[in-house]
């Protein structure tokens, strides 16, 4: 989980300013460490830790000016939570500039890192996206191509990896054949922004252009845009988590609203399993979208048992367990007067390690609701994530460990029910999409290979 980010814009000094605010409305992404890194005869750059109204200020944009920009939200699945990991990267070489931000996760990047340190290559972080610069970096002392980099950059990579780049002042996109990560193109003004999620280019005004087909890299520079293939699957495997949790409703990504695809689990859940109930509630805000399209189909009315302080970061994105629990009474509390006494449908987006949906079905028990039924938009978690999602491993997944009756017992639900795999896929088709998506951490069959793991490829 990351947030990209690349523009051009012919005004050099609004050009990081407008990187700034789309990368504020990828916030939702990572809220470990932002970075904006800008292209005027070479390459300066600002990376800092925290959100992106805290890395950035005023004097900055005036220091980053430049036309070419790139800019990341980071949070760590790959190296560890501290500065020197935050993206961009920026490497200086004979083939001259190359800034990085990257999005997603490699599956083979220890074996890179090696074969690159044999060649004497020296690394200063243990971030995947240092051997993707060092990668770019070498391809182009090859042939000063970008197509050529990029090409033999996909041959070495396994695993997901979305790109913004910067090659000396052009701005360059990329995404993985398999399409794992989001990744669109709009217009501002006489310039271009290419970035994870639609709602960055509606923050700016922009035009919505199109998405940057799996496998397709974006390349602008002087203000001339072009779309070159790279590489072609016929395979796809969009992270399904994009839909259920991790975008932002408002966006829109392979043609799929997410808000829509979200509301179609939701109804969809309700036809699989209705619950004998006062009224639906949502976990905010992530599980606020399914539980009105629970609400709709299910006829009952929704009313908000949950409010959701804004200003607390998403649990699931902080690193540390002890942060985790300790967070949870910070971030939301029960509207007593709407649960006492009540038989409530409590809808999430997922359940990942349970550790947030125990506290709040106590919450919401120990605020007088009669019963809660808890109902998830998404089949359970029973397998980590190698491709970017901080699921690391089957001991720390709820539903990897316990059955869902299991599951219930700990939490102190009166009933629990999870959208099935099936279910999921008709909400998505619904909704106008395909059938081709990573599902790898529903049923533990990966789209690449994946050392110990059963693949599908
Ligand atoms: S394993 Fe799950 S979270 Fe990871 S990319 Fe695939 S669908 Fe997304």
């Amino acid at each position: 989980m990351c947030g990209v980010v690349g523009l051009y814009h012919p005004n050099g000094e609004l050009a990081p300013r407008l990187t700034y605010y789309s990368l504020f409305s990828l916030q939702h992404r990572g809220q470990e460490s932002a970075g904006i890194a800008s292209f005027d005869n070479h390459i300066r750059q600002k990376r800092g830790m925290g959100l992106v109204t805290e890395v950035f200020n005023d004097e900055d944009f005036e220091l980053l000016a430049g036309r070419s920009v790139i800019g990341h939200v980071r949070y760590s699945t790959t190296g560890k939570s501290k500065l020197e990991n935050a993206q961009p990267f920026v490497v200086k070489s004979k083939a001259g500039y190359i800034a990085v931000a990257h999005n997603g996760n490699l599956v083979n990047y220890v074996q890179l890192r090696n074969e690159l340190e044999n060649e004497g290559r020296v690394f200063t972080t243990n971030s995947d996206t240092e051997v993707i610069s060092q990668l770019l970096s070498k391809f182009l002392i090859e042939k000063k191509d970008i197509t050529h980099a990029l090409e033999r950059l996909n041959e070495s990579l396994v695993g997901s990896y979305t790109l913004t780049m910067l090659f000396d002042d052009a701005v360059v996109g990329f995404r993985d054949p398999l399409g794992f990560k989001p990744l669109c193109v709009g217009r501002i003004d006489e310039g271009y922004i290419v970035c994870s999620e639609s709602c960055a280019i509606d923050a700016l005004g922009g035009k919505f252009i199109r998405d940057v087909k799996p496998g397709e890299a974006v390349i602008i520079r002087d203000g001339d845009i072009e779309f070159v293939k790279i590489a072609e699957s016929e395979r796809k495997a969009v992270c399904i988590f994009e839909y259920i949790y991790f975008a932002r409703p408002d966006s829109i990504i392979d043609g799929v609203s997410v808000y829509r695809a979200r509301s179609e689990m939701g109804k969809v859940l309700a036809r699989e399993s209705p619950a004998d109930a006062d009224f639906v509630s949502a976990v905010p805000d992530s599980g606020i979208t399914a539980a009105i399209g629970y609400a709709q189909e299910s006829g009952l009315p929704y009313f908000e048992g949950l409010i959701k302080n804004r200003y607390v970061g998403r649990t699931f994105i902080m690193p540390a367990q002890s942060l985790r629990e300790a967070s949870v009474r910070l971030k939301v509390n029960v509207v007593r007067e709407n649960v006492k006494g009540k038989s409530v449908v409590l809808v999430d987006d997922s359940i990942v390690r349970g550790t947030t949906s125990r506290r709040i079905v106590q919450m919401i028990k120990e605020a007088g609701a009669k019963e809660v039924h808890m109902r998830v938009g998404s089949p359970p978690i029973i397998a980590p994530c190698y491709f970017g999602i901080d699921m690391k491993s089957r001991e720390e997944l709820i539903a990897a460990n316990h059955t869902v009756e299991e599951i219930r017992e700990i939490f102190g639900a009166d009933s629990l029910a999870y959208l099935s795999l099936e279910g999921l896929l008709e909400a998505i088709k619904r909704a106008g999409g395909g059938r081709d998506y990573c599902l790898a951490c529903l049923t533990s069959r990966y789209p690449v290979p994946v050392p110990g793991e059963e693949c599908v490829c």
